[in-house]
């Protein structure tokens, strides 16, 4: 029973050495995850559920917290494709923070049929190129996620997503990776993941941070195309990483977006 539970809990021997390097987690990453998790002083933010394409086969929920102060709407999306499950998980998380001020705004299941296969695509193809520049939506499910996009008007957008690689070593896979808009934090972002968050014996799993054109079919590059909201598309990979370590980079990385667009307020000089 020992090497089974071993087993389940790491997966391979260089994955359980890193899950020991998130026990030991830095103290300005617990003040960010706490300021997360617990209301501000002001008292607690509000939380409202809506269904995205209610009656459908792609009904899923949507998850508004308003914050008892002003400031940006950020929106978060986890399941765009249903077997990255990392996204799905962090975001079902957040769902249950407590934006310090402006409104959060949560879709943990964004491909509700794709989730619930536990697969890339749902009915529809590949919903992250179904937002093609100056057309409508592609499909039903695309038509109705941008639907919610543009009722919430977000300033910011933040893409919840893994890949399966190393950047660099396997072609066809961006590996840790942030893709964002131009007038985004992607930079900051990668370095304080890469400071604060990888473990320097993981050195081929440092983020590296791009600047996206906004051509493209992907929904984050949509939003900033059309709406002008500073957006972000975040990688994590499977490659030698196992799920609640995964998840851990998805919570941080989350966090960090929404206290450098000001919705959190971390105390002390993290
Ligand atoms: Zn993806």
């Amino acid at each position: 029973m020992r090497r089974r539970t071993f087993l389940a809990g790491g997966g391979s021997v260089l994955a359980g050495t890193i899950i020991s390097g998130f026990v030991s987690q830095p103290s300005s990453n617990k003040r960010l995850l706490e300021a997360a998790r617990e209301p501000t002083d002001a008292g607690e933010a509000g939380t409202s559920t809506e269904m995205v394409l209610p009656g459908t086969n792609h009904e899923t929920p949507l998850y508004e917290i308003d914050a008892p102060n002003d400031g940006p709407t950020a929106m978060v999306f986890g399941g765009v494709h249903g077997d990255e499950r990392s996204g799905i998980e962090a975001a079902r998380e957040i769902t249950d923070w407590q934006p310090d001020a402006g409104t959060l705004v949560v879709v943990p299941e964004t491909n509700r049929v794709a989730v619930e296969n536990r697969e890339r695509e749902g009915v529809a193809g590949d919903l992250n190129r179904n937002f093609l520049a100056n057309r409508e939506p592609q499909s039903e499910l695309a038509n109705g996620i941008w639907d919610a996009v543009e009722d919430h008007e977000p300033d910011v957008v933040l893409d919840l997503h893994r890949s399966l690689g190393i950047y660099g070593f396997h072609r066809e896979f961006v590996g840790q990776a942030i893709f964002h808009s131009p007038d985004a934090h992607g930079e900051r972002l990668a370095d304080r993941l890469n400071e604060d968050t990888v473990p320097w014996y993981l050195p081929f799993h440092t983020f590296r941070s791009e600047e996206s054109s906004l051509t493209g079919p992907l929904l984050f590059q949509h939003a900033a195309r059309e709406l002008g909201a500073s957006t972000y598309i975040f990688e994590t990979t499977e490659f030698l990483l196992d799920r609640s370590t995964r998840v851990e980079l998805t919570r941080v990385a989350a966090a960090h977006v929404l206290e450098l667009h000001g919705l959190l307020e971390v105390g002390g000089d993290a």
